[in-house]
């Protein structure tokens, strides 16, 4: 299961309270980082690709800066992909939940991405996408939210299950009212109108209907990677989209 999703969305934290959660309910998982830029994780990986990678080193070694160091050291992952199945492979776990690099556009847009999914991932394969429910609270951004998240699915292609998190900074209402986006895309179109006006409404509701149209499917399950709040319909989701359960 890849965790992806925009800078700062969670994938880091979701990742560290997830597979706690799931080895305190007797699921046999472990943890892959595949960010080599991370400095300071919450959980301990089990595998890290910064045994075979660091932004820091390339930084000093090829006197690059972060950005150039980042590219080079995610476009770099491609090499170890090998390594990296090897430890995984020797453990033989029943699920592996893979950290991606935080800047997301650096795997999902780039060969290394599908790459890497395509050489770790088994014959059961999921993408777990988060949305980041605080930067999703107006209609516009959460327009940009989806359009991301087809983008992904579209490079992928492998089930994707939604997860809306940061939960626990939303008031109850302002949940709600992302979750009615979710289910009904009129009730977004009219929110959008009231918000904005002339190209941008317009825009924003060509990219919805095109979303739409890809009949990808977006009901995202609340969750907080913070609280632990909404770990059980998250893992119900991707039981499903694993296949393990109908
Ligand atoms: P990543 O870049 O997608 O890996 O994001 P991180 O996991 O590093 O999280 C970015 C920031 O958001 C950190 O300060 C996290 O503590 C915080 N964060 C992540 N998930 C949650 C959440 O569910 N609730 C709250 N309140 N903060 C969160």
């Amino acid at each position: 299961m890849f965790v992806i999703g925009p800078a700062g969305s969670g994938k880091t934290l979701l990742t560290s309270t997830l597979t706690s959660w799931l080895k305190l309910s007797g699921v046999d998982v472990i943890t892959v980082n595949l960010d080599p830029g991370a400095v300071v994780l919450p959980y301990t990986p089990d595998v890290d690709v910064r045994d075979y990678v660091r932004v820091e080193d390339l930084m000093r070694e090829r006197m690059l800066g972060p950005n150039g160091a980042m590219i080079l050291a995610c476009d770099m992952l491609s090499d170890y992909a090998d390594d990296i199945r090897g430890e995984v492979e020797a453990v033989e776990p029943d699920m592996v939940v893979v950290d991606t690099p935080g800047q997301m556009e650096l795997f999902a847009f780039r060969d290394v991405g599908p790459y890497m999914v395509e050489e770790l991932g088994g014959d059961k394969t999921a993408v777990l996408y988060i949305f980041d429910a605080l930067f999703s609270k107006n209609p516009l951004n959460y327009v940009m939210s989806v359009f991301l998240a087809a983008a992904v699915h579209n490079r992928f292609l492998v089930p994707q299950v939604h997860a809306l998190n940061k939960v626990d900074l939303l008031s109850r209402e302002e949940l709600e009212t992302q979750l009615r986006w979710s289910m009904n895309p009129d009730e977004l179109h009219e929110d959008l109108g009231r918000t904005l006006a002339g190209m941008g409404r317009v825009m924003s509701e060509n990219i919805i209907q095109a979303v739409m149209s890809l009949g990808v499917e977006f009901s995202p399950v609340p969750v907080s990677a913070k609280t632990a709040d909404g770990l059980v319909d998250l893992y119900a989701e991707l039981e499903r989209a694993l296949g393990v359960v109908e």
